[in-house]
């Protein structure tokens, strides 16, 4: 089995009053991004990317805004059902890119704590995770995050159990 590869776009509005959520990461802001769930425009764009790579249904598919129960919703809960059919599909994620596009709050600051957070929910290590940021220079587009994010995944390894080493009989 070959390689797979997916890639995930999204984008929210900024709103006053809710709170701000990036990669699973909670951030001290004025603003919050709006949307049915908690609005994680890069926990969404991983996760249809993670949907695309197995050519499976994509996130608003899945966890339709009109459905009354994601309201609100924590958005690692999408990326891990999108994990989940990752690895029912017989691969795991060798790694994650993504850039983040506004114009404020500054992510820089925060990145090690996304990556590290975003490593968690896929299971694999920081260093496998690129998290990049950019301001919106002329498009437009102040008032609102947008994400882009590429996952790479290979078949799982299917490595026999390591065998017990065998104790000194001495
Ligand atoms: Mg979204």
């Amino acid at each position: 089995m070959a390689s797979r590869i997916g890639y995930g776009w999204d984008s929210h509005e900024f709103k006053s009053g809710v709170p701000l959520r990036i990669g699973g990461v909670a951030l001290d802001y004025p603003k919050g991004l709006g949307g049915h769930s908690d609005g994680d425009v890069l926990l969404h764009a991983i996760t249809d990317a993670l949907l695309g790579a197995i050519a499976g249904p994509d996130i608003g598919t899945l966890f339709s805004p009109s459905d009354p129960q994601w309201k609100g919703a924590d958005s690692a809960l999408f990326l891990r059902e999108a994990l989940k059919r990752v690895a029912a599909a017989g691969f795991q994620v060798e790694n994650a890119d993504s850039t983040l596009i506004l114009a404020a709050p500054k992510i820089g600051p925060h990145t090690p704590e996304i990556r590290a957070r975003v490593a968690e929910l896929l299971q694999i290590e920081p260093g496998r995770i690129g998290i990049k940021a950019k301001t919106p220079e002329g498009v437009g587009t102040e008032n609102a995050a947008i994400a882009h994010a590429v996952v790479l995944l290979q078949p799982k390894s299917n490595k026999p159990p390591r065998k017990k080493r065998r104790k000194s009989t001495r």
